[in-house]
């Protein structure tokens, strides 16, 4: 039954293991709904903070691009200026004013319809033909903004900060019409850093410590914009868009709420992003931008807040065991008490009882139950016991009577042969020690064949008791008379010698013929008598002499008493 879990431990230390342990999960389970709580609040307000930084980003960028797409349109549609030809004075003061009012404006010129450029800043690119470029090609025709791109024919010309890095571009461009007739393309490459300078100056203070990151990313999802100058290498590397901003997933010119997000460097970023809110058709450029922060940077005060309550809960875990062990204490005491009790009623020590304590309703109803199951079995086992000594007496006293009744002849009462051989022994004994005789007389019935034919059965046992009592009067106490069998009698005569003996057994004859035998009437006796000789070890040995001379007497014409005589017995026979 014991559990393998707590092998004997005593019931404190389960209660305190017990409260720890509910005390653990508690805190475990709160500082789990806190963390979510905490988590899911940080991803409010700190994405709340990129999505703000996300959609200015976003605002001023669509700003930029409207500005300088609207100032080449407003350019181009000053007939006067390009009156006088593409290639006039006034056309290059203008393109040279332009530019020193945006220096991100690297490069800005007019191509005349066939292609061939007319007018530059800086006169780069002068009479070389542009038509296959993009923003010329489109901006023949319409108001045309160009996505971002690397310097093709301008990249050996203009100075480079970097000349592993070739510039790159954003292209403005738009048709110049002078009446109805298009005469040539005003075109801008502005400075692709722009959009960096934008960026960083919305980063706030602490943009560094949050490593918070400003993306943009193309209608197609390719990377044009990575922080620390990183773009081209992300770029090459493959970095895409890592959310689904297509117009199907939700509200495409809106901002999405911030969410944590697995990027392809495999970490996980709370990711803000909002697609370009262009303000014109052709400043649309369907960009991305998207603003990042490491998960670990922007929960990390979450993930301190639930170590710090985790750390909370184990303390209280431990305050609650100690006060659960202490409390269990007086229980557990309690319980030991009534278990050492419960020894001392056992082993029987006098007055032991099990005491009636109180700590608990549980305790108390335990030990009054103990206690007055100790008190009956301790009062059944003293009556069992009295029962046994009274049977065990009665039973002593039933195997003295049977004893008795199996060394004693029913006829007479007195001893039978194997009562009188127990009784010789312990006679024999005393004898030894003292060093004094004992002598035995056999006595036999004379003729009492005769009694039985002539009177029954009944009255030669009447004779056979008459000659008993008879005996029992005429011997001492100490002296034995007991029944051999049939009609025979021996008497034993402890510290009495061969002469005593005889004189005491022609007494006897003479005693028996002079009474009158019940129904019989007058009756003799023949004896034998013999002083013992010690030195024999069997008593059958020992009684041989008594024996013979009771033959002899029988043979002499009986009623008379013969001493056992050795060398008369020789000569008989
Ligand atoms: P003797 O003088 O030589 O002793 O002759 P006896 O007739 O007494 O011969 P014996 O001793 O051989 O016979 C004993 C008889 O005693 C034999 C038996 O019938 C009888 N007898 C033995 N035991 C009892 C008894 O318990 N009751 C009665 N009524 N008779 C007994
Ligand atoms: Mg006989
Ligand atoms: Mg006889």
């Amino acid at each position: 039954m014991r559990s393998k879990l707590f092998p004997l431990l005593s019931f404190r230390t389960h209660i305190a293991v017990v409260f720890g342990g509910l005390v653990i999960v508690l805190a475990g389970a709160l500082t789990f709904a806190l963390g979510k709580m905490l988590t899911a609040q940080i991803q409010r307000d700190q994405g709340g903070a990129l999505n703000v930084v996300a959609n200015n980003a976003s605002k001023m960028l669509a700003d930029g691009l409207f500005d300088r797409s609207r100032e080449v349109q407003v350019l181009t549609e000053s007939a006067a200026v390009w009156a006088r030809g593409l290639d006039s004075a006034e056309v290059a003061q203008n393109l040279a004013r332009s530019q020193a009012m945006r220096p991100n404006s690297l490069w800005i010129g007019v191509a005349d319809a066939e292609g061939v450029v007319r007018s530059a800043t800086g006169g780069l690119l002068l009479g070389q033909n542009v038509k296959a470029r993009p923003w010329f090609a489109a901006g023949i025709q319409r108001n045309f903004v160009g996505d971002v791109h690397e310097a093709k024919l301008l990249a050996s010309l203009l100075p480079r900060p970097n000349p592993n890095k070739p510039p790159r571009f954003v292209d403005f461009s738009a048709p110049i019409r002078v009446g109805s007739k298009v005469v040539g393309v005003l075109g801008i490459h502005g400075s692709w850093d722009w959009a960096r300078d934008v960026v960083e100056s919305l980063h706030p203070a602490n943009a560094k410590a949050l490593r918070m990151e400003v993306f943009i990313f193309d209608r197609s999802g390719a990377v044009i914009h990575a922080p620390d100058g990183k773009t081209s290498e992300l770029a090459a590397a493959g970095m895409r868009l890592p959310l689904d901003t297509s117009p199907s997933s939700g509200n495409d010119n809106h901002a999405q709420p911030a969410s944590v997000i697995q990027w392809q460097d495999g970490k996980d970023y709370l990711t803000a992003s909002t697609k370009l809110k262009a303000l014109s058709v052709a400043s649309d450029l369907g960009w991305t931008i998207v603003v990042r922060e490491p998960v670990e940077i922007a929960f990390a005060e979450s993930r301190t807040a639930m170590v710090q309550a985790m750390g909370i809960g184990l303390l209280a875990a431990g305050f609650a065991s100690l006060l659960a062990w202490f409390a269990a204490g007086r229980i557990s005491g309690h319980l030991s008490a009534i278990a050492t009790a419960a020894h001392d009623v056992e082993s029987g020590r006098p007055g032991a009882s099990i005491p009636l304590l109180e700590s608990s309703s549980e305790v108390l109803s335990l030990a009054t139950a103990l206690n007055r199951m100790t008190r009956r079995l301790i009062t059944l086992n003293e009556q069992m016991e009295d029962k046994v000594k009274l049977r065990t007496q009665e039973l002593e006293a039933a195997n003295r009577e049977l004893d008795r009744q199996s060394r004693s002849d029913h006829l007479t009462g007195v001893l039978n042969r194997r009562g009188f051989e127990a009784q010789l022994k312990i006679a024999l004994s005393s004898a030894r020690r003292r060093n004094s005789p004992i002598s035995v007389i056999m006595v036999d019935l004379d003729h009492f064949k005769m009694v039985n034919e002539t009177h029954g059965h009944d009255a030669g046992d009447q004779v056979i008791r008459h000659l008993s009592d008879t005996l029992r009067q005429r011997v001492r106490d100490s002296d034995i008379v007991a029944r051999m069998g049939g009609e025979e009698f021996v008497v034993m005569l402890p510290d009495t010698d061969a002469k005593g003996a005889q004189i005491l057994a022609e007494e006897l004859v003479k005693v028996v013929a002079s009474r009158q035998a019940p129904v019989a009437g007058k009756v003799t006796i023949s004896a034998g008598v013999s002083e013992l000789n010690m030195k024999l070890e069997d008593l059958a040995e020992m009684l041989k002499g008594a024996d013979e001379a009771l033959y002899v007497a029988k043979r002499s014409g009986r009623n008379q008493a013969i001493l056992h005589d050795a060398s008369a017995l020789a000569s008989m026979a």
